[in-house]
Formats: structure tokens, sequence, C-alpha cells
């Protein structure tokens, strides 16, 4: 069966605004992380908008929820899993916005497990294709990234790491990413910084809130 698409969130916006310049994609509710801070254990909506589903939608129902706004500058695939485990739909809609909107800019955050889960480069199937990317680095050693994480794949903080090296040696805007203020937790943003601008990414610091993003 398929939805009908206005009964469940694809697109969305944050703080309900009705003309934002960014939009979210939430395409799947997998990850293969769970990460004690993920919003998905906190509560069921972002801002409103009901974030579980079951995968079992099209490319139109996507592109249906986007056309609901109309000042779009920027896409965001995000939402309440890992977007890159539906990469197939993620790249048709991306196509559809180089072809359609071609001053759109567009982001994914990611968890950076991807070419470890697909073994292979995925970003060359994204050639041109992606703005930016963000992935989580989370923490400045695997031990501590396997306590906030719990990850479900091998040596997944060196494939974060991998990762982020392969976006930024492709060319594409990267930034590595740390959440903090999260149950009290120190994390070493310092170190996390220095790794980051070794794999010759960007570094940012994201203050956990409850509603997020
Ligand atoms: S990587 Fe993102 S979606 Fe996955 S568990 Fe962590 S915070 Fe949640």
């Amino acid at each position: 069966m398929s939805y009908n698409y206005f009964m469940y969130t694809l697109v969305y916006s944050i703080n309900n605004d009705k003309n934002p310049e960014t939009v979210y994609i939430n395409l799947t509710n997998a990850c293969s992380n769970s990460c004690i801070f993920c919003l998905r254990n906190q509560k069921d909506d972002v801002c409103g908008a009901e974030m579980w589903h079951d995968d079992n939608y099209t490319l139109e129902d996507i592109i249906k929820q986007f056309k609901a706004f109309s000042a779009v500058k920027n896409v965001v695939f995000c939402g309440y899993g890992e977007p890159f485990l539906k990469k197939d739909m993620m790249k048709s809609f991306c196509q559809y916005l180089r072809k359609n909107y071609p001053n759109i800019k567009i982001r994914v955050n990611t968890n950076g497990h991807a070419n470890a889960i697909y073994k292979s480069n995925i970003l060359k199937e994204f050639k041109g294709l992606l703005d930016e990317v963000s992935v989580s680095l989370n923490s400045d050693n695997a031990d501590e990234y396997i306590n906030i994480c719990n990850p479900k794949i091998e040596n997944a903080y060196e494939e974060v790491k991998r990762f982020i090296k392969t976006c930024s040696d492709a060319g594409i805007k990267t930034t590595a990413s740390v959440v903090t203020g999260f149950d009290n937790r120190e994390i070493n943003t310092e170190n996390c910084q220095k790794i980051a601008e070794s794999l010759g990414a960007n570094f940012r610091i994201r203050e956990f809130i409850i509603n997020g993003y």
C-alpha cells in the first residue's frame, strides 16, 4: 500500500515557517547508529511535524510535498534517520532539483557510514549533486564514539573519518560536527576541531537542544 503523501512528513521546515529558505528531507527512520542524544529517543516530531514513517513512498510524494514550499534556497537531507540509506531516492530527488531548481543548494547531514555500508565510494554517484556534506564526528576517539553513537558497523569511527576525508578530497564543502551539552558529557572539542581540519573539513559544534536542528 502506498500512503497518501499528506499523511506523513517527507519534507518539512522548522519553526512552522510557511515560506522557509531551507527545507529538510526526511527520507528514512533507519540508521546505522543509535546515538544517545538522537531526537528519535526524545520525541516523535520536529516542530510539530510527525517524523515516523516506514519508507513506503515514491519520488512523486517527495516532489508533491516539496512543491508546497515556494521560496526554497536550501534543501537539507536530514530527518529521523541516515539519509544515505536511501541513496537511490536521494540521488533521484537531487537530480530533480538540479534539473528544475538549479540555484537551490543541496546539503546532506550524515553519520558518515555510507561508504562502509555500500563498500564503495558512493560520492561518485553524487558527482555534481551535493553542495555540502555535514558529517557527525561526535568524538576525538573511537571508544567514546562507540559509547555515544552505538554504531552497528565495524570500525565506525575510522570509517567516519575516512568518509570526511573522501568528501573533502572530492571538493565538496565538508563540515565535521560534534554535539555538546547532552547529559553533561565533556567532549574534547579542541581535539575534534584538529581532527576535522586535518581531514580537510570545517568544524561545527552543535549544542544539544530538544527541538534539534
Ligand atoms: S546518526 Fe543521526 S539519526 Fe542516526 S542515531 Fe545518530 S542522531 Fe539519530
